[in-house]
C-alpha cells in the first residue's frame, strides 16, 4: 500500500501539462474560416476583438463584420502597444462586456496584449497574425511591458491561429525577415536549454528541442524561397513560427525556443532601445552565440542574409558600442536563465572581441 502511495505521488510530481491549439489554419483566404472555427469551438454568441489602429483596417474590421453577419455580438478595442496598463484596459473591457472568446488581430504585440489579458481573465484566445514576425503569435507566453523585467511571461496557448497568407503577404517584409531571425535563433536556445540540462540539472525534453530545432533546419533549408511577396517562403516561416510556439507549449516554458540570443536582443532593448525588431535583434545574437558554442556561426549569419535579416550592428541601427554594452549585461536580464554566458562570463574586451569577429562590428 505504501509502495503505491509513493508511486502515485512520484506520478503527480512529474506530471507535465501542455496546453496546445486546437485548431491551426495556415493559407490564402481563409479569414472567412473563422465563423466556422469560432462555432466549431463553441463561441457562437459573443467575442471581443483586439486590434491596432493600423490592423483594424487590415483585418480586423473584416473580421469583425464576418462574426456580425453570422449573428454574433462583436466589440472591438483598439490597442497601440503591449504594455501592462494596455492589457489592463483590456481586462476593463472584458469585465463590461463578457465575450466568450477574444480574438487578437493584428501584429505581435496586438496578439500579447489579447493573449495576456484573456489569461488574466480567464477566457480563451484566438490568434489572427498579420504579420510574421515572431513565434509569439503561435506560443504561450506573452511580451509585455511594465512587469519591471524586460523578458516575457507566462500566458496561454491560442485555442486557435488563423494566418491568412493573403494578408500576411501585405505587410511590410521587414517582418517575416524578423520572423527568420527568431526561428534561427533556436540553434542556439536549445543548446542552452540542453546546458542548463546538463549543468544545472533542468527539466529538458527533447521532443520539444527537436520541434524548435527542425523549424530553424527548414528554414535553413529553404531560405531561398523566403523574400518578399513569395508566399511559398511566408508559409514556411509562418509554419516555423507555429511549430516554435507549440515547442513551448509542449515544454511548458519558452526555454527551447529563448536563450542567450533572446537575452542579448532584451539586453539591447534596455542599452538602445529604438524599436529594432524582436526576431532582428535575437538573429544577430544567435550569430554571437553560435560563435561561442562552437557550431556554424558563418551559416547562420549566411542564412539571415539570404533572407534580407540585419546581421550587423549598422544593419540593426544600433551603435557598435551598444552591442558591446548588451553582451556584457544579457547575463543579468534572467539570471535564473542558465545559458553559455554563465560559463563564458564576457568582459568589455571579450564582448568586443566577440562582437569583432563574428562581423556584427566593424
Ligand atoms: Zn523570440
Amino acid at each position: 500500500m505504501e509502495l503505491m502511495i509513493i508511486s502515485v505521488i512520484a506520478l503527480t510530481m512529474r506530471l507535465h501539462r501542455m496546453q496546445l491549439p486546437r485548431e491551426v489554419v495556415v493559407g490564402n483566404e481563409n479569414l472567412s474560416l473563422l465563423n466556422e472555427i469560432c462555432k466549431k469551438l463553441g463561441f457562437c454568441e459573443s467575442a471581443l476583438i483586439v486590434t491596432g489602429p493600423d490592423t483594424q483596417d487590415i483585418a480586423g474590421r473584416r473580421v469583425s463584420d464576418l462574426l456580425i453577419d453570422k449573428g454574433m455580438d462583436i466589440n472591438s478595442i483598439i490597442v497601440n502597444s503591449s504594455t501592462l496598463q494596455e492589457v489592463k484596459d483590456v481586462e476593463n473591457k472584458i469585465e463590461e462586456l463578457k465575450p466568450q472568446v477574444i480574438l487578437g488581430v493584428g501584429g505581435g504585440t496586438k496578439i500579447d496584449v489579447a493573449k495576456l489579458s484573456s489569461t488574466r481573465q480567464g477566457l480563451p484566445f484566438i490568434s489572427v497574425p498579420t504579420t510574421a514576425s515572431h513565434d509569439g503569435i503561435a506560443s504561450s507566453v506573452a511580451a509585455i511591458k511594465g512587469f519591471n523585467k524586460p523578458y516575457s511571461v507566462m500566458a496561454q496557448s491560442p485555442m486557435a491561429i488563423v494566418a491568412d497568407t493573403d494578408v500576411i503577404i501585405r505587410s511590410d517584409y521587414r517582418f517575416t525577415a524578423s520572423g527568420c531571425g527568431d526561428i534561427i535563433s533556436k540553434f542556439t536556445s536549445v543548446r542552452d536549454w540542453e546546458l542548463a540540462y546538463k549543468v544545472k540539472n533542468e527539466y529538458y525534453g527533447e521532443y520539444a528541442a527537436s520541434l524548435a530545432l527542425m523549424s530553424a533546419r527548414l528554414i535553413t533549408k529553404n531560405a531561398d524561397l523566403i523574400k518578399p511577396r513569395a508566399e511559398e517562403g511566408l508559409r514556411l516561416v509562418l509554419e516555423g513560427l507555429i511549430s516554435c510556439g507549440v515547442a513551448m507549449s509542449i515544454a511548458g516554458s519558452s526555454k527551447p525556443c529563448s536563450g542567450s540570443e533572446h537575452l542579448f536582443s532584451h539586453s539591447l532593448d534596455l542599452v538602445q532601445s529604438n524599436g529594432g525588431l524582436h526576431g532582428e535583434q535575437c538573429g544577430v545574437g544567435t550569430i554571437m552565440m553560435a560563435y561561442l558554442y562552437d557550431i556554424d556561426w558563418k551559416g547562420i549569419k549566411g542564412t539571415l542574409q539570404k533572407t534580407e535579416a540585419p546581421t550587423t550592428a549598422e544593419e540593426l541601427d544600433v551603435e557598435p558600442e551598444s552591442i558591446i554594452k548588451a553582451l556584457v549585461q544579457a547575463c543579468t536580464i534572467r539570471p535564473e536563465r542558465y545559458t553559455i554566458l554563465n560559463t563564458k562570463q564576457l568582459d568589455y574586451t571579450s564582448a568586443k572581441q566577440l562582437a569583432k569577429v563574428t562581423g556584427v562590428i566593424p
